[in-house]
């Protein structure tokens, strides 16, 4: 329940503003269209309530995760917040009587404000329409460089609300509103421009560096002084090296080591550009910053009876949560991990080792070259066909969590049951 809240509370703050609108309703003052501008400034409203809750989502607000179960969970909301706004924005321009004559300020913004939110906006659902992808390069840079203009955008809208002509007389409904534009602007100011002063960036150095196999990278950092916070099993970090320009970047990459150790370590996959950089260039010595811990994927909610699903590098989480069990995991598991080939596969002397201290813990290893992909009805049938009774994590590529959900769903287990973690923030 505690995990919904945050979404409750977008709700409610998009209700509470229509609520205000018609409890306390503008003066008619006998102008053409009347109900068109009042319904045409309602919908302007919640867009300006739904953008600067991006907005806040987007300054990575720790306190708030358990509210949405986790800033993975946050980036989801975000990207359903943006969506909404972007579709209502259309609905507020037709509803809003437009005459081609008499322009002021506002009319001009208006226009500007609404190209330059629908393209930014549309950037940034570009990851998802493979089409627009195209567009950012499909570059992760190139795709956060443009959405960092969105909130120049919020605020000329906002004033293109204060400056068009003719406002509607509404004095408590405008000042509600005020509230939000005030949120999303300081938001907007924080994640771009001050916030850097006020998070907590906590300076690392490279241990160690290995390579598990051709393609995988095992960093162990240790703290030049005081570590990051105490993390839970399963969390994430964000790290950059300062000392090597093309690795200078914050990326978030899952803990993959045991909280109790003195250490961090994280396994990274080559992917893409900086994940290649630091395959090749990462070196024992170098500086690291780290920023988090966050993220609420976490055995620990779940209860006796669990199924663990890895895609992957998303073996990472359930490698911390191994680690942290240390051969004790006072739960029956079965841990899928699926790979492509054997010489993909991390750990398994690791997985199988724990398996042998620990017989409640039994592990699947699939190869799909050979074995044909893992699919949700093998797992109900281990499951002796009635896996409602537990807990179910996923972590993995994107369309592989979605389609295990799916028909995890379809086969009547509770939605509270399934936990996953999306490798995606975009
Ligand atoms: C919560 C979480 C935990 C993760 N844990 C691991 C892990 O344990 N091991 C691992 O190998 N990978 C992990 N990833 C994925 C990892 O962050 C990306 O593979 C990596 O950032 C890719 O960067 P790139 O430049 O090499 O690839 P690109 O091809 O540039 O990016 C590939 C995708 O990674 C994402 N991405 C890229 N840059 C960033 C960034 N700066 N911030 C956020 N997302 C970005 C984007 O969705 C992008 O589409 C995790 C991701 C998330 C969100």
């Amino acid at each position: 329940m505690k995990r919904n809240i945050g979404n409750l509370v977008i709700i409610l703050c998009v209700v509470l503003t229509v609520a205000v609108w018609l409890v306390f309703p503008p003066v008619d003052d006998g102008r053409d269209h009347f109900l068109r501008v009042y319904a045409g400034e309602v919908i302007g409203s919640v867009n300006i309530v739904l953008m600067a809750t991006a907005l806040f989502l987007s300054t990575r607000p720790k306190w708030a995760e358990k509210y949405f179960g986790g800033l993975d969970r946050m980036y989801i909301t975000h990207r359903r917040v943006a969506t909404t706004a972007f579709l209502l924005i259309f609905v507020h321009v037709l509803t809003v009587p437009i005459t081609l004559s008499g322009w002021k300020l506002g009319n001009y913004l208006a226009v500007i404000a609404f190209t330059g939110i629908v393209s930014t906006i549309l950037v940034s659902l570009a990851p998802r329409i493979a089409f627009l992808n195209k567009l950012t390069g499909g570059t992760y840079d190139g795709w956060k460089n443009l959405k960092k203009y969105i909130g120049i955008f919020f605020i000329i809208a906002y004033i293109h609300a204060l400056t068009v002509p003719h406002p509607l007389d509404a004095f408590i409904a405008i000042n509600w509103v005020q509230v939000f534009f005030i949120v999303g602007a300081v938001s907007y100011l924080y994640t771009e421009v001050f916030g850097r002063f006020f998070k907590k960036f906590v300076p690392y150095t490279v241990e160690a560096v290995r390579h598990p196999n051709p393609s995988t990278t095992e960093v162990t950092l240790r703290a030049k002084k005081d570590p990051i916070k105490k993390q839970r099993a399963g969390q994430f970090l964000f790290v950059r090296f300062p000392g090597e320009r093309t690795l200078n970047e914050s990326h978030p990459f899952t803990i993959s080591s045991a909280p109790h150790e003195d250490v961090l370590r994280v396994t990274v996959k080559a992917s893409g550009d900086f994940t290649r950089d630091l395959f090749h260039n990462l070196k024992p010595g170098m500086d690291a910053v780290i920023e988090g811990a966050y993220g609420m994927f976490d055995y620990k909610t779940g209860g006796r009876k669990q199924i663990w699903i890895a895609g992957g590098i998303g073996l990472t989480p359930f490698l911390a949560f191994l680690r942290e069990m240390d051969g004790n995991p006072e739960r029956d598991i079965d841990l899928y991990y699926t790979v492509r080939h054997k010489e993909e596969a991390l750990f398994l002397d690791e997985i199988e080792a724990a398996a042998k201290r620990n017989p409640r813990l039994k592990p699947h290893i699939r190869f799909s070259a050979t074995d044909g992909s893992l699919n949700a009805g093998d797992i109900l049938k281990n499951a002796g066909g009635h896996a409602a009774d537990h807990d179910i994590y996923i972590c993995g590529p994107f369309p592989m969590v979605q389609a295990f959900e799916r028909k995890f769903r379809a086969a009547g287990i509770p939605a509270g049951n399934i936990h996953y973690e999306e490798f995606n923030f975009r």
